[in-house]
């Protein structure tokens, strides 16, 4: 059979199917058009349809979701849970609640979220899921009733061993808190597999928090080292402020490297000393406030509403905010300002012809699906503290991090040389492993 006429016939099938689903084709695409390679050399994997079966989810949750603001009004929100993939595990991966929150959202992040979760060598499937809720505004108890109101729909899909989502964008610790205590009171059960982000006082695992944000700049480290530099002294760009911004700036602080900015949805913040991370930590997570409050507070810093925050010189940027934050223009900027290394925090954040101005320049570039393939990992070594009962030390946990992205890291280059690659291909390395991975699981399972 010829290959690229087979991908081109199932992505084109997956358009026709699926229409409206702008983000989900994104992911799909930047998929299926590396894989012509793998397929040549493995034309079972065509034959048994794998491409196929993978870009159908096994299921695809909708539901409502009602519940009383403070004022006592009744609001009605729209919950998902996509459950992409089940042949290396459980399904896994966040939920996120944010008003952008739609179908071809969550089948993008449940897509991206299966060679993710292979790549990590973890017994974790793939999913995703989340609400077009708004958290922001709404009060202690107004979050509570909303998350309680969403699990009691979403228990009956969940379980230690079928599904175990964790949080993302507007789903931290408060919110893991309140689903799970729903949870426990619907089934009776303290199944404290279920949920991963827990708190470390009950259940949860040690570097969970810090996880993506540190694992990304150990992927970048990585990535630096194959070209014999480093980032001590080195300047550094974040995009967002939240739970993967704050720890990736966290880690570069510790290895010597500066990080001179960081953004929200409203603008940016420039502080050439180095981010205060500890403001910034009171700025988000406890006032919950705007980005603005921290150079209120901190008058060497500069706050802007105008351009981007990759417009500002570094050598090495983050982007930890969203998906397609940064473009082609932010990629020109930063190839111009010098930048050595991207590594994506967040999901999806470059857009593909940022991606491209990269590859064009050599530009270093760690994809998300391996560079932050750090949190999913720790949530997989919380299932298994949770499943024998124990808790590890931070040391531990840390270091089985740092093994794993190292891993992750040298894994990508290896396949994408196996395959004929350069193995500064990172892009091409990642989707390999991970559907080589999940490809010879669902050959063994038959087709189901
Ligand atoms: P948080 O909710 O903690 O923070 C999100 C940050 O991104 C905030 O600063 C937010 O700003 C900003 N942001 C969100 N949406 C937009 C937007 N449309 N435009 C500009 N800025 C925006 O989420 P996380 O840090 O957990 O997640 C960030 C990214 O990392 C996401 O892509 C997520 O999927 C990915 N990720 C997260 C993992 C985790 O363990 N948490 C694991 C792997 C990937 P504002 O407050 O103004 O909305």
């Amino acid at each position: 059979m010829d290959v690229s006429a087979h991908i081109e016939a199932v992505y084109d099938d997956l358009r026709r199917r699926d229409p409206g689903e702008a983000e989900f084709h994104q992911a799909a695409q930047e998929v299926l058009h590396t894989m012509g390679p793998v397929l040549e050399a493995h034309p079972e994997y065509v034959e048994a349809r794998i491409v196929e079966r993978l870009c159908e989810p096994e299921r695809q949750l909708m539901f409502r979701v009602p519940w009383v603001d403070d004022q006592g009004t009744v609001r009605v929100n729209r919950g998902f849970r996509v459950e992409f993939n089940s042949a290396l595990g459980p399904y896994k991966g966040g939920l996120r609640f944010h008003p952008s929150v739609n179908l071809g959202i969550v089948k993008f992040l449940g897509f991206e979220q299966i060679f993710k979760n292979a790549l990590t060598g973890m017994a974790i499937g793939g999913g995703k899921g989340g609400a077009d809720f708004d958290p922001k505004g709404r009060s202690d108890g107004e979050v509570m009733r909303f998350c309680q109101a969403f699990m009691t729909e979403l228990y009956r899909h969940l379980g230690e061993h079928t599904d175990v989502p964790a949080g993302d964008i507007g789903v931290g610790a408060r919110e893991i808190g309140y689903l799970f205590g729903q949870y426990k009171r619907i089934t009776n059960r303290y199944e404290a597999g279920v949920l991963t982000g827990k708190p470390v006082g009950w259940g949860g695992s040690h570097v969970r928090t810090e996880a993506t944000g540190y694992g990304a700049v150990y992927f970048a480290q990585e990535m630096l080292a194959t070209r014999g530099q480093h980032l001590d002294g080195r300047r550094v760009v974040i995009s967002g402020s939240g739970n993967v911004a704050v720890y990736a700036a966290e880690k570069v602080h510790a290895l010597g490297g500066l990080v001179v900015a960081c953004s929200d949805s409203s603008g940016y913040v420039v502080d050439e000393d180095g981010l205060d991370l500890e403001l910034l930590k009171e700025v988000k997570e406890v006032r919950r406030s705007r980005i603005s409050a921290y150079a209120e507070a901190r008058p060497a810093a500069r706050f802007s509403d105008r351009g981007s925050v990759f417009d500002v010189p570094c050598d090495i940027a983050l982007p930890c905010a969203t998906q397609n934050e940064l473009n082609q223009q932010d990629a020109v900027a930063l190839v111009k300002n010098g930048v050595l290394a991207v590594a994506e925090g967040a999901n999806m954040p470059c857009t593909p012809d940022a991606v491209e101005v990269f590859r064009d320049a050599r530009i270093l570039f760690g994809p998300g699906k391996a560079a932050n393939a750090g949190g999913v990992a720790t949530s997989a070594l919380e299932m298994q503290q949770n499943a024998a009962r124990d808790s590890w030390t931070f040391e531990r946990t840390e270091d089985r991090l740092a093994a794993i992205m190292r891993q992750v890291h040298s894994q990508c280059r290896v396949t994408a040389a196996t395959y004929g690659g350069d193995p500064d291909d990172y892009v091409f390395g990642a989707n390999a492993t991970g559907f080589l991975r999940v490809a010879e699981a669902m050959t063994a399972q038959g087709v189901v």
